[in-house]
């Protein structure tokens, strides 16, 4: 098995295809190695080695360190430096690479190969004793902590106690005398907490710096980061050793980090950021203001760009822009460094983006003929059109309100929570359902988790490449970074500006779109589509196959659906307009009625009132079905629990609070979920259900009269037994046609019912008989198929996915296809069966979560219905799903023997 791949000048072994073996980094730093861009000799050692490694208690392949040794020899001869020589020295970096990527998550060791004699090697060939003995310094300080474990701070104190000493503020100003005696602290340092020194032998340092990057693959946050982002923990990284160049030898250096295109708006500009006379890490950490590319991104910065300070090589990188696109044809997140005038490239990627640059670049692509339509549609993310669909400040509040701050606009959308400064107050704030905004200096890989609790994040340092910059993108998350007017106290916990203090759990707002800051909570708005995501749904629907409906209970939201694009409604929750004030009322009357009669009454007095629900609702949906459901829920939900509003019952209704109370106690259940709801109640009271279906057909027969197109259909809940079915349909159907003669009307209408229960899925046969149309209740039916309620799941769940691993994903978010898909299948298989034009969706949240969405694709029903704004989200995941069948990659499942 071939153990390490070489990409030393045109010695070069692997490709870009190669991401799996050789991670993200080095797959790419072979395929640049082969156009021809100049990067430093270097060699990956597999992801292979690191699953075995970490299999096998920690040894390695046999044959690992001589091939490793090889390896090293090739960089030698190619860069004309040999590795542990005291008078022409080479130095190497061993940095991670995953399959994908993972920033900041595990770790890097540069400089490495400097001890006591090489260090004056490299000060001599170099000529410059300062640049060998801050390298140095440096080296120490990173295996130190990576490797050796002793605290980076612990190295900072050093560091800060020795500027103090001699009164200097900057690292630059740091002599290499200075360096020497930073470098003897660092040394006992040590010795002090570890009781042995610091390895002089160079060939320990590399084996001590793989080993360190392969264990990082296991750390906290590499495993955190993995489980946010769905990464599987079997991939293991790579490990990339390389020859190392400096941006950090004097001013004709610098080191920078670009992107392509803009990767948070799209636009077709390249941009990036750079320091002169820095080495990689400095530009990332935000520890000094970095500079732009060009002029063309200059804005109101005061600093010179790449482009005015060195036009040379800034063209040189212009002109592997645009190769590097071609061959990608992506847009590209790049580091480089400049050493003594001459362009080194680091890394190329695929480049992290926000919901909206990746519709704009995917967009473009398409016009500039570099990608194909399904390509582009394969380009987004399914969740990223969440980014977009987020709500923005209103700029009427913006007009009246002035922020307090203004930051780096890192990552779009409107966010509004309670201050916090540490992730695990996010973290535990989210617990109980409040809204955070985390409030950091800058983020470091340690606070991933908390920043994926809070709602937005907020820091006073960094670049738009920064880490907080580049996390909160991929996450989605609305960020604003490098506010240097604040002061974050972390000891008082409070933010200060001027004369201005805000404090801890003081609410504050966060525009990720404009980079301002304000205090209080603004009013925020729903956000407008633009045309490039208009191109692309209208791409998106060319290719779909499955339909997408929305789950709608108001005319406004059904507006919002239709807005978006949705193909009716999946299902309208009828319970919703009984909780209106004047409603409640009417329907608690209904409730406490002793007879028939009386219950009638009251439902007369409901009926015109849902008319008037369901006809708003069939005028925005002109042309398009939609689902009404008869009432779900116990009726105990609609009886006040409190004395106060018991008592203003009472002499509302005229009956004794006793009287109330006892009808209260007769209609408590032990297990409500399961008692008297759904089809239940239709069935005990069959006036409810033909009140309901007469609202529904009298609505839609004066809708129709104005000249709108409708097409109701009704739908039976918690449909187990077939006669349950066949004896509400019957109440249903009567009232349709006798609504439908009294009006003179010839409208098309359905009766169908939910499956959501195991016991229906069945015998989906028999029902079938009885239904023109199932929709699946994913929700109910993923309660009562693994038994958990749906309301107090969350702290068992806990345990499952993150402590104990039995499941992988919350069965109520992500559809089951194991156990709740299998049912599923079963259902469409034996409902078809009896009836092969029976429609098939299902309204469940699954309806609108991209993986639940494909599988429905994947057993051929015809569509899902989910929240208004997740139907652009549906509606991607539903095109990715054709695509990904065409490529052989998902295939639809066959048919189950089922009789
Ligand atoms: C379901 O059970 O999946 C469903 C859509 O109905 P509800 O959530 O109203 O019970
Ligand atoms: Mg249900």
């Amino acid at each position: 098995m071939k153990l390490v791949y070489w990409f030393i000048n045109d010695k070069v072994d692997g490709k870009k295809e190669m991401k799996n073996l050789l991670g993200g980094k080095g797959a790419n730093l072979a395929e640049m190695a082969s156009i021809g861009f100049p990067v430093p000799p270097g060699f990956t050692i597999t992801t292979d080695v690191c699953t075995y490694f970490n299999e096998n208690n920690k040894i390695y392949h046999e044959g690992l360190k001589e091939d490793v040794k090889n390896a090293i020899s090739g960089i030698e001869e190619a860069m004309n430096h040999k590795f542990g020589d005291k008078d022409n020295p080479l130095l190497v970096s061993v940095r991670s690479g995953a399959r994908v990527s993972m920033p900041g998550m595990m770790d890097t060791v540069l400089n490495l190969g400097l001890n006591d004699e090489t260090v004056e090697g490299l000060a001599m060939a170099t000529g410059n004793e300062r640049f060998a003995y801050d390298s140095y310094r440096r080296f120490i300080q990173m295996y130190g902590d990576v490797v050796m474990g002793v605290p980076h701070h612990d190295f900072e104190e050093i560091l800060n106690g020795v500027k103090d000493e001699k009164g200097i503020t900057q690292d630059l100003e740091l002599t290499a005398d200075d360096l020497k005696d930073v470098i003897e602290r660092y040394k006992k340092l040590i010795i002090n907490k570890l009781g042995h020194i610091f390895p002089q032998d160079v060939n320990e340092q590399l084996w001590g710096s793989i080993t360190a990057v392969f264990d990082s693959w296991n750390n906290k946050r590499a495993k955190d980061y993995r489980k946010i982002h769905n990464i599987s923990d079997e991939w293991g990284t790579a490990v990339n050793v390389q020859s190392m160049v400096y941006g950090n030898m004097g001013d004709d250096c610098a080191t920078g980090v670009a992107f392509t295109r803009n990767a948070a708006n799209g636009e077709n500009i390249f941009n990036g950021e750079f320091l002169v006379n820095a080495q990689g890490e400095d530009v990332v950490a935000g520890i000094r203001t970095p500079q732009e590319m060009n002029l063309a991104t200059k804005g109101n910065s005061t600093l010179p760009t790449l482009e005015e300070v060195m036009p040379e090589v800034y063209q040189e990188l212009v002109v592997i822009r645009d190769k590097l696109e071609n061959h990608y044809r992506d847009m590209q997140d790049i580091e480089f460094t400049i050493e003594k005038g001459k362009l080194w490239m680091l890394q190329t990627r695929n480049g992290k983006r926000t919901g909206k640059a990746a519709i704009k670049i995917a967009v473009d692509m398409v016009k500039e003929d570099l990608i194909s339509k399904e390509e582009a549609l394969m380009r987004v993310e399914p969740m990223q059109l969440d980014q977009l669909l987020h709500p923005i400040i209103d700029p009427v509040e913006i007009k009246n309100h002035k922020p307090f701050a203004k930051g780096l606009a890192a990552s779009p959308g409107a966010a509004i929570g309670k201050v916090v400064f540490f992730p695990e107050e996010a973290i535990n704030a989210k617990e109980n359902g409040i809204d955070t905004i985390l409030v950091r200096t800058e983020t470091s890989p340690e606070d991933v988790a908390g920043m994926n609790a809070c709602n937005g994040i907020f820091t006073s340092r960094g670049g738009m490449t920064s880490h907080a910059a580049v996390v909160a993108r991929g996450m989605g998350k609305t960020c604003v970074v490098g506010c240097e007017a604040i002061t974050v106290d972390y000891k008082t916990e409070t933010i200060k500006i001027g004369d201005l203090t805000i404090n801890k759990n003081e609410y504050i707002t966060v525009d990720g779109t404009s980079g301002n800051v304000y205090l209080g909570k603004l009013k925020t708005i729903d956000p407008k589509i633009e045309d490039d995501f208009h191109d692309f749904m209208v791409w998106v629907n060319e290719i779909r196959r499955l339909g997408v409906r929305a789950n709608a209970d108001t005319p406004h939201d059904a507006k919002v659906a239709r807005d978006f694009g949705a193909q009716g409604i999946g299902l309208c929750r009828t319970e919703h307009m009984f909780f209106a004030e004047d409603r409640i009322k009417i329907m608690r009357e209904m409730i406490l009625s002793d007879s028939r009669e009386e219950r009638e009454k009251a439902l007369a007095k409901i009926l015109p009132m849902q008319k008037e629900d369901f006809a708003g609702i069939f005028r925005v949906m002109d042309g398009y079905p939609v689902i009404i459901r008869l009432l779900d829920p116990p009726l105990h939900e609609f009886l006040p629990e409190d004395k106060e509003l018991i008592k203003e019952l009472s002499n509302e209704m005229n009956l004794s609070v006793e009287e109330i109370k006892e009808k209260i106690d007769s209609l408590h259940e032990s297990n409500p979920m399961l008692g008297h709801r759904g089809c239940r109640l239709g069935i005990t009271y069959p006036e409810i259900t033909k009140m309901q279906a007469r609202a529904v057909f009298e609505a839609a027969c004066e809708v129709e009269k104005e000249g709108v197109n409708v097409f109701p259909e009704v739908m039976i809940p918690l449909v187990g037994i077939e006669a349950e079915l066949s004896s509400q349909r019957i109440v249903v159907e009567e009232a349709a046609k006798e609504t439908i003669a009294k009006y003179n009307s010839s409208i098309r209408y359905m009766i169908g019912t939910m499956i959501e229960l195991p016991r229906a899925t069945v015998i989906a046969d028999k029902i079938a008989k009885h239904a023109d149309f199932f929709s699946f209740g994913t929700n109910d039916l993923t309660q009562t198929t693994f038994g958990f309620s749906r309301d107090d799941v969350g702290k068992i769940l806990k345990v499952y996915i993150d402590d104990k691993q039995i499941l992988k994903n919350d069965p109520f978010a992500v559809l089951d296809r194991e156990g709740v898909g299998q049912l599923l299948r079963t259902a469409i298989e034996k409902g078809r069966m009896t009836k092969p034009e029976l429609e098939i969706g299902i309204c469940g949240e699954h309806g609108g979560e991209p993986s639940s969405v494909e599988f429905c694709h994947l057993i051929n029903m015809d569509y899902v219905s989910c929240s208004p704004f997740r139907v652009p989200i549906a509606m991607l995941a539903a095109a990715q799903s054709v695509i990904k069948e065409k490529k052989g990659e998902i295939k639809s499942f066959g048919k189950l023997l089922v009789k």
